[in-house]
């Protein structure tokens, strides 16, 4: 399967992923993670990424797209597909991507952008697995349920660069829902409900 997981930051798109790469058994190819990656390996592309990130802003076109690509040339994709998460988010990216590869279909995860910068400033990352979760839900744990990592707050989540960072998205990453709607691609489902339940609307909206 080819899907693409669309939605502002904080919709829940990791969360989702790792549900779904469970379920459908299927390569999670999330751009953030990618450079996040590179980051703490101190690459040359992590040097470039983390010059944008920390500003709240995309990572040139030019850098992503090869990244992208070369992902999906990997042979776990090439046999099962890919599900992408935080690619593509503007409209050129898409463009790019439909030149390269066949995508099925976009699900887009909906969520008010109201509730989204206490989603986002609340949310805890695994250090070492990437599993997301939210202190609300923590009750004061900092290791992962899953793999024992350590929890940590990524760098760009904070208030000043969430609000970049929902900017960008209204701007740049909104269009793409028409892009995919106009062809006949666009899945909608309400990210606002339980983690569950927008997991089991995901399901049945994928077949
Ligand atoms: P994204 O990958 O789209 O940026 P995440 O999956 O990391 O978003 O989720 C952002 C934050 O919101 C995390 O703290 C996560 O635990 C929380 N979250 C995810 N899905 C839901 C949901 N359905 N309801 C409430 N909180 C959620
Ligand atoms: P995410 O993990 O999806 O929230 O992405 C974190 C940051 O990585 C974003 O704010 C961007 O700076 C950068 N990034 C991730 N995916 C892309 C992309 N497709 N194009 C450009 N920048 C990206």
């Amino acid at each position: 399967m080819n899907v693409i997981l669309l939605g502002a930051p904080g919709a829940g798109k990791g969360t989702q992923a790792t549900k779904l790469v469970e379920k459908y058994n299927v390569p999670h190819v999330s751009t953030g993670d990618i450079f996040r990656t590179n980051i703490k390996g101190q690459t040359p592309i992590g040097v470039v990424a983390k010059s944008y990130i920390d500003k709240g802003q995309l990572v040139p076109d030019e850098v992503t797209v090869e990244i992208v690509k070369n992902r999906l040339n990997e042979e776990d994709c090439q046999q099962k597909g890919y599900l992408l998460d935080g690619f593509p988010r503007n409209v050129f990216q898409a463009e790019e991507l439909d030149k390269f590869s066949n995508v099925e279909k976009v699900v887009n995860v909906s969520v008010d952008l109201s509730k989204l910068l206490k989603r986002i400033t609340g949310r805890r990352v695994c250090s070492k697995c990437g599993e997301s979760y939210h202190v609300d839900f923590l009750n004061g744990k900092t290791d992962c349920a899953r793999c024992g990592g350590e929890l940590i707050q990524r760098a760009d989540d904070n208030e000043a660069t969430v609000e970049k960072r929902l900017a960008v998205y209204t701007e740049q990453t909104k269009p793409l829902i028409e892009y995919y709607e106009k062809a006949g691609k666009l899945v909608t489902v309400d990210g606002d409900k339980s983690i569950d339940a927008v997991f089991a609307e995901i399901c049945e909206k994928l077949g």
